[in-house]
């Protein structure tokens, strides 16, 4: 059957057929304990039974009307995610490379109107931002863009963490600058302080360049905060969200500030499925969970015990990430040891080529990650 399904990916040769809290089961009934959570999706692990109830009752209720029409748990999901994240407004979507759009959309179309001469974003090389043509063409590695030419223009690029570089690529014609916090699928890679600052000098004395944070893979909650720009004391005017906020259920959202949430106009920009009630209602519960539960401070702690476990385990002094996004590059083979912890009963990922990666729910608990460690530490020398 498998050759009914287009070749983009190379799969592993599993079926997964049940999920339940942090394990997930093939279909010869092996266990598996997941820290990747589907690629930081599975928020709340697999099966949460009352997130199961919400989605089951909703689907009882109503599924889609279109955004013809006003939907009252999407008024009240971007009402939540506004609270939480101090932005003043809210578009919903399916994904993030579709909110990241969303926010590359916002910017031109808010030069344009305005005649700001403005049209040029810079971005970082490593960075991720999706595989539409405007997001893999603010996306700074060759290797997702090689064959897709020519990329959509307005994107320039920068090494990340380079403050240097940053201001002396600021120009007249700058409208925004793009970032992931820590970026993710380029090998779980912090923004320094002094990058942090560097924006923020930026913003204060250009108030007309955009901020815009990808947060696909570090918002709602993953590492211990809310979102990423909280941590690192950033105000953004974008902030682009998918992935763990509905715990699986697809969805993405684009938050803008106060000052920009009135710039697209009705007919300028839309999404046939964003914001339904179902895929709202999933958020609405992983939200309320996330904060009945404390899971912030869960995802804290257990974070800094798995990151203290890891740096013992591979004698590293580092391992990079926080919360529970952390990533650790050594002299093994980070491919090895994935496949080498599925055959024993673990999921982890790999990030860039060679950066073992984890991503746990955030209900993971600390004897989760002892089982996690026993098989690491097998497999570590196979
Ligand atoms: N931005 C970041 C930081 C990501 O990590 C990803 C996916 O890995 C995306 C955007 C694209 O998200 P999606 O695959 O939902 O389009």
């Amino acid at each position: 059957m498998t050759d009914y399904v287009m070749n983009t990916y190379s799969r592993f040769d599993i079926h997964f057929t049940k999920g339940d809290g942090v394990y997930i089961y093939d279909s010869n009934e092996k266990r598996y304990l997941d820290l990747l959570s589907g690629i930081a999706v599975c928020s709340l692990g697999h099966c949460h039974p009352e997130l199961v109830e919400t989605l089951y009752n909703q689907s009882k209720q109503l599924w889609h009307t279109s955004n013809l029409f006003k939907i009252e748990l999407q008024e009240r999901l971007a009402k939540k995610l506004c609270e939480i994240s101090g932005m003043s407004a809210a578009f919903f979507c399916n994904s993030g490379a579709e909110a990241n759009e969303a926010g590359l959309k916002l910017i031109r179309y808010y030069n344009n109107t305005n005649a700001t001469g403005r049209n040029e974003i810079i971005c970082m090389y490593n960075s991720f931002h999706g595989r539409t043509l405007a997001t893999l063409s603010a996306t700074g590695q060759t290797k997702y863009q090689k064959g897709f030419e020519p990329a959509v223009p307005g994107f320039k690029f920068i090494e990340y963490n380079n403050s240097y570089e940053l201001l002396n690529h600021i120009t007249n014609k700058t409208t925004a600058i793009m970032l992931e916090l820590i970026q993710g699928e380029g090998g779980i890679i912090p923004a320094t302080k002094d990058f942090v600052d560097t924006i923020k000098t930026i913003k204060e004395k250009n108030k007309e360049i955009f901020i815009i944070v990808d947060e696909v893979q570090t918002g709602g909650g993953r590492l211990g905060e809310w979102f990423a720009f909280q941590h690192f004391g950033l105000s953004p005017d974008i902030v682009t969200l998918a992935k763990g906020i509905a715990g699986g259920f697809p969805i993405g959202v684009m938050l803008v500030s106060e000052r920009y949430k009135d710039i697209l106009k009705p007919g300028t920009h839309a999404s046939t499925f964003g914001g339904n009630f179902l895929a709202c209602a999933c958020a609405l519960k992983v939200i309320e969970i996330i904060e009945r539960d404390n899971l912030l401070m869960n995802v804290k702690t257990v974070g800094e015990y798995l990151k203290n476990e890891l740096i013992k385990l591979f004698e590293k002094e580092e391992v990079r990430g926080m919360g529970l996004m952390l990533g650790i590059e050594g002299e093994f083979d980070a491919r090895k040891i994935t496949n080498e912890s599925l055959k024993n009963g673990l999921i982890v990922g790999v990030s860039g080529e060679k950066i073992l990666r984890f991503l746990p729910p955030f209900i993971v608990k600390k004897n989760n990650i002892d089982e996690a460690l026993l098989i690491l530490k097998k497999v570590r020398c196979v």
